[in-house]
């Protein structure tokens, strides 16, 4: 047995799980954002309260990036944890082995494992949520990369300046990571809404954008079509990179399952290989992908550690 933990800026979801099929949630808590020893303490407190044995690891999915080479985590939105080694600061601390992993690496892992890509080779998982994120499997196991930052589709100015049929004109948005132009600024929930507001001056939230065009809403098309276009062809390139056999799509707008059937057409159609099946497909694992994921990495290293 393990304990997971889904780490996000607002709350920390607690589990334990037997397999990766197999997970107790303990419940959530507020993420102490600026107190390194709170932030311990809860994580211990979990555990004791899970009754977790002694030496039984943990597994951290959590909104940042972990350099493979240093441990150190990226995480601006919990400041406490920025700039740690935070795997081997809370072994340490908790006196058992702690595993940190960067939650859209989670999501791709438990998709590949436990949903829409199990069975498939190379499985690249997309997270269309407030933002845009991904990650990289392949045969079973995650690819990190240099810095942890393989499938990180979501930023680099990349995103077309005109897209949609007739071409709108768009702006190149600043992005939280610094750059311009990122597939971020546009791609996820915040983006979608930001489109709308760029070509009808009309402030609408993704779901009532996403209600509308599904409603036959001439203005909510519309964006939905730029949209489209927008996300497509980065993705397309990544689908050729990659040689994904498939793309299982997390996050709010993933959720959206006629969003996602236009998404896979026009991935599709832009591929070079010719996929006669969905290829974009919307993710599997509904409850806690965060959680499956982390329990996947602990449950293998504990196998690993025992062998
Ligand atoms: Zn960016």
């Amino acid at each position: 047995m393990i304990a997971c933990f889904d780490i996000g800026g607002s709350a920390i979801k607690a589990a334990l799980a037997r397999s990766p099929a197999d997970i107790e949630i303990l419940g959530d808590t507020p993420t102490p954002r600026h107190d390194f020893d709170a932030f311990a303490d809860l994580l211990d407190e979990a555990i004791a309260r899970g009754g977790l044995p002694d030496g039984a690891p943990a597994a951290l999915s959590i909104t940042g990036v972990v350099d493979p080479a240093s441990g150190a985590i990226k995480a601006a939105n919990i400041l406490c944890i920025d700039g740690r080694p935070l795997g081997a600061d809370l072994s340490r601390r908790l006196g058992r082995p702690v595993l940190v992993a960067n939650d859209a690496d989670c999501f791709a892992l438990a998709e590949a494992i436990e949903g829409a890509g199990a069975g498939h080779r190379v499985v690249f998982g997309a997270i269309l949520g407030t933002g845009v994120g991904g990650g990289l499997v392949i045969d079973g196991r995650l690819l990190q990369g240099a810095g942890g930052f393989a499938g990180e589709w979501g930023h680099g100015p990349i995103a077309a300046t005109r897209a949609g049929t007739p071409p709108a004109d768009l702006p190149r948005w600043p992005c939280g990571c610094g750059q311009t132009g990122c597939v971020d600024t546009v791609g996820g929930a915040r983006g979608l809404e930001r489109l709308h507001r760029h070509l009808h001056g009309l402030e609408r939230s993704s779901r009532e954008i996403a209600d509308g065009w599904l409603g036959g809403d001439a203005a909510a098309t519309r964006t939905i079509d730029v949209w489209t276009d927008l996300v497509a062809d980065p993705l397309a390139l990544v689908v050729n990179i990659v040689g994904a056999d498939v793309v299982p799509v997390g996050g709010g707008l993933g959720k959206v399952r006629p969003l996602i059937e236009r998404l896979d057409a026009a991935v599709r159609a832009r591929i070079l290989r010719r996929a006669s099946t969905p290829l974009v497909v919307p993710a599997q694992c509904r409850l806690e992908p965060g959680l499956i994921g982390a329990a996947i990495l602990a449950l293998r290293d504990n196998a690993d550690a025992a062998a």
